[in-house]
């Protein structure tokens, strides 16, 4: 149990997201009282807020066994920010002091510093529209967010990446369609995703036929509203399990409004080589789908197990040649870092039989605790094991980029193992457009499909969010206000 006294400001939120950078599993009990009570077991810490007409600062102190054992304050002359902003300024000068006395108490520093957002390449992007230096902007990186020069260099390199992708022009005018199919043959143990591991063909005919529907009226909305259609992503879930006659009427909506040669990318999530035949992927090519998904995770047999998959690495093999048989030309495959009881060197071999296989992308995601998961229901310690999964990182990085894959885009999860990231690796110009649009939320994404999330961008970068219901009942119940809810936010 960890106490934490707030005088002066309420960023709870805040102020667990930074504890989290180092702890996941303390209860945290907060109180909004500047007299701390040192009879509480376990730590006690004591975040103030100073103001005065001349000063802005925040003290951390940190108690433990009824003695202070730290104490920081940071001051705003301390602070320099992407942009004039006075609560981000206060909330950062009480992220940092606070980040200041945990790191110092555990002894360990985190490679993005105190930042707990999912997207850290937003400060480089609001500081350069605010016509900053790069070299100021990394300073402001490295001094007031803490983060490391590594991780500075892979923001720069991914930002520079995506500018071919990024006019403002366009983008204001352009949608992705995203098409959500929840089903999956097993649960994986670290899924939290809307996915259903119970169905069978009748459920799956039911489903795509309301899908059909929202999908068509989505389509009609997006056009009378003269929005262009960039990309369509088919994720999930496992969509390689819907039938050929599911996927044939699913493209065949599309059709009535788009000739599919004319979008930019098509991506299926073909991701388990248990749901993908011949057929299936001759389907996918016909359709037009210029880049699938064929994910193992691991390349262990034993970690597959574990993890529920039951498929083995010769199938991801076998599924991949036959894709490329047929003709595709840009594949991805997702590895997962920090799985059950894996260790750096089964990571060098899944990572190195990868590349082998010379795939278009590879995304590498460290793993997440997420809620309603398996694993996070049956594990008992939630261990951010930071020093191995750097190890993993630096061995997922170093084979990528030694094979010509470059890091393209990335994102950050919440309670992720080693504080680390999501990265997607491309060989040059095979990067997803999709995954580039959707991370730094450039562009409308319609979804459609229980429990996707449209986000219709507004101006001024800010988005309008629609989420569907997860629920199959509910979801079918519920199309209409999707599509309402849809329309409303385009049209005001
Ligand atoms: S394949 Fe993906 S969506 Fe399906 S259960 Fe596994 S992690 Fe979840």
């Amino acid at each position: 149990m960890i106490s934490f006294y707030l005088a002066g400001h309420d960023y709870e939120f805040e102020i667990k997201n930074v504890f989290k950078i180092f702890d996941l599993n303390s209860e945290i009990k907060i109180y909004y009282d500047d007299k701390i009570d040192l009879n509480h077991s376990g730590l006690i810490v004591l975040s103030e807020f100073i103001s005065s007409f001349d000063r802005l600062a925040c003290r951390t102190s940190l108690y433990l066994n009824k003695m202070q054992i730290r104490c920081v304050t940071i001051d705003e002359k301390d602070i320099r920010l992407e942009k004039d902003d006075n609560k981000k300024l206060k909330k950062t000068i009480v992220k940092k002091s606070l980040y200041y006395v945990l790191s110092e108490y555990f002894n360990e520093k985190a490679e993005y510093g105190f930042l707990t957002g999912i997207r850290p390449n937003k400060i480089l992007d609001t500081a350069i529209k605010n016509n900053m230096s790069r070299e100021d902007i990394n300073l402001i990186l490295k001094n007031t967010y803490e983060v490391s020069d590594d991780k500075i260099q892979l923001l720069n390199e991914i930002y520079n990446r995506q500018t071919e992708y990024m006019c403002e022009e366009k983008n204001i005018s352009n949608y992705n369609l995203y098409i959500h199919i929840p089903f999956c043959p097993t649960r994986c143990i670290y899924c939290s995703f809307v996915s259903f591991s119970k169905y069978n063909q009748i459920v799956l005919d039911e489903y795509v036929k309301k899908l059909i529907y929202e999908i068509e009226e989505t389509i009609k909305l997006a056009i009378s509203n003269n929005l262009k259609l960039n990309t369509v992503y088919f994720g999930g879930g496992t969509p390689s399990v819907l039938s050929i006659k599911n996927m044939d009427d699913i493209f065949n909506v599309i059709k009535k409004y788009y000739n599919l040669d004319d979008i930019s990318e098509i991506s299926f999530e073909a991701g388990r080589p248990d749901t993908i035949n011949e057929e299936k992927l001759e389907c996918l090519k016909k359709n037009c789908v210029s880049r699938i998904s064929i994910n193992p995770q691991t390349m262990n047999e034993e970690t597959l197990l574990k993890i529920s998959r039951v498929h083995s690495v010769k199938d991801i093999e076998d599924t991949y040649y036959l894709a490329r048989k047929i003709g595709f030309n840009s594949i991805n495959m997702d590895l997962i870092i920090g799985l059950p009881e894996e260790s750096p060197e089964d990571v060098l071999n899944s990572i190195k039989r990868v590349v082998n296989l010379k795939p278009d992308n590879i995304t590498v995601h460290a793993l997440s605790y997420k809620k309603g998961s398996e694993l996070i229901n049956k594990t008992k310690d939630l261990l951010k094991d930071t020093d191995t999964i750097e190890k993993m990182y630096e061995i997922t990085r170093h084979t990528c980029i030694e094979n010509g894959y470059n890091p393209y885009y990335m994102y950050r999860q919440k309670n992720i193992k080693g504080n680390l990231e999501n990265i997607g690796y491309a060989l040059e110009g095979k990067e997803s457009i999709y995954n580039i649009v959707i991370i730094e939320e450039v562009e409308t994404i319609l979804g459609c499909g229980a429990g996707a999330v449209s986000k219709i961008l507004k101006g001024g970068g800010r988005h309008e969010r629609v989420q569907n219901y997860k629920d199959l009942i509910e979801y079918n119940k519920n199309i209409q206000r999707n599509i309402e809810q849809k329309c409303e936010i385009l049209t005001n």
